[in-house]
């Protein structure tokens, strides 16, 4: 260690182990060795909650059980998967590297972390994870919560530039990443990373470690006192869309909701489908609601528009559907929420359906 000595090190190993065995969660990809399944569920874990990983990641595997069969899949029966999550190009990245592991590695997923990275999305804590967790690679994988872990543990950053520049941040991720292998129990890597992680979800906390209860507490430099990188400041904004509903009549007894299709050219959630933009001069508002999106706050009011009315919205591409079909089509988060607190989607449901080849 640069900054623990060997003997320090054995301890952490020793303490760490018997920790993790005592007090590691009970989650689904931790019963599983299979490599698309673990890939899967790091992918999935990336800005998304566990609580909200673990209803999900069943689901997705259900619906693509393995990695051909969602290589096989259209991009449309993705996104409609990965409906909700948000960050929609961990889907697509997801996707296309499993059609390059069917076309190329015979749906075989790669065996070390190198060549896991040379797949699309997966970037370097990601392939150590699924490498050392799936096929036992001797490699560190650190994200922001070990990072913290190892941070504290060392007390590095407490002096010099610490977090917040560029070049702190680059040099300070090579030694965080030079620690953590130092550490790492090369006899059981895959696990030694899953209680890395486990320690900084659930003890070494970004705001109020629980040291008291921390495995490594008489080794740890600092105790709690490393600065946290400070949050970026919320920005807040507002927006509104159009809820245009054709009523249902004897010849068609069935409500339909006008949707339009995002530009397949956006840069965010391109292709997905949602309410049309309001531009404020039609409708009475019907529903407010909050919405957060990366670093921004959304103020949201919709607009109950009426059919006859609302031809700006209709003249772009779009199509009346009803909650059935809205339910299995690639959605944005936010318009899946609009139509669940209309009553027209019900929470958490919807997305189980197969999708109808919405086209893109
Ligand atoms: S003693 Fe506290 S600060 Fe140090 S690693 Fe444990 S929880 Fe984190």
């Amino acid at each position: 260690m640069t900054r623990l000595g060997r003997d320090a090190a054995a301890l952490l190993l020793r303490r760490l182990r018997s920790w993790y065995a005592d007090h590691r969660r009970s989650l689904p990809w931790r019963e599983t060795s299979d490599p698309y399944a673990i890939w899967v569920s790091e992918i999935l874990l990336q800005q998304t909650r566990v609580a909200t990983v673990i209803e999900r990641y069943r689901e997705f595997l259900e619906r693509f059980p393995t990695v051909c069969a969602l290589a096989e899949a259209t991009e449309a029966e993705v996104l409609t998967a990965w409906s909700g999550l948000g960050y929609y190009r961990r889907a697509r990245m997801l996707h296309q590297a499993a059609r390059e592991v069917c076309a190329r590695h015979g749906g075989v997923v790669p065996g070390s972390a190198a060549e896991l990275r040379a797949l699309p999305g997966i970037g370097r804590y990601t392939a150590a994870a699924i490498a050392s967790i799936a096929f036992g690679e001797a490699v560190a994988a650190v994200d922001g919560n070990v990072e913290r872990v190892v941070l504290r543990l060392t007390g590095a950053g407490l002096t010099g530039a610490g977090p917040g520049t560029a070049v702190a941040a680059s040099e300070e991720g090579r030694r965080v990443q030079a620690d953590a292998d130092r550490l790492l129990d090369h006899a059981a890597p895959g696990e030694w990373n899953q209680a890395m992680m486990e320690l900084g979800a659930t003890v070494c906390l970004p705001r109020g470690p629980r040291c008291e209860v921390c495995p490594w507490v008489e080794v740890c430099r600092t105790r709690g006192e490393h600065p946290v990188r400070k949050r970026a400041a919320m920005r807040a904004e507002a927006l509104s869309f159009e809820w245009v509903v054709r009523q249902s009549s004897k010849r068609e007894p069935v409500e339909r909701v006008w949707l339009v299709q995002r530009d397949e050219r956006q840069s965010v959630m391109p292709s997905m489908w949602e309410l049309p933009a309001a531009d404020g001069a039609d409708g009475e508002p019907v529903l407010g609601l909050r919405h957060a999106i990366m670093q921004v706050n959304y103020q949201v009011t919709i607009y109950a528009v009426e059919a006859a009315t609302a031809r700006r919205s209709r003249q772009r591409g779009g199509r009346w559907v009803t909650a059935e079909e809205a339910g299995r089509m690639p959605l944005t988060g936010l318009t899946r929420k609009v139509m669940q607190r209309m009553g027209w989607l019900p929470v958490g449901g919807a997305r189980r359906a197969k999708p109808d080849g919405v086209s893109r």
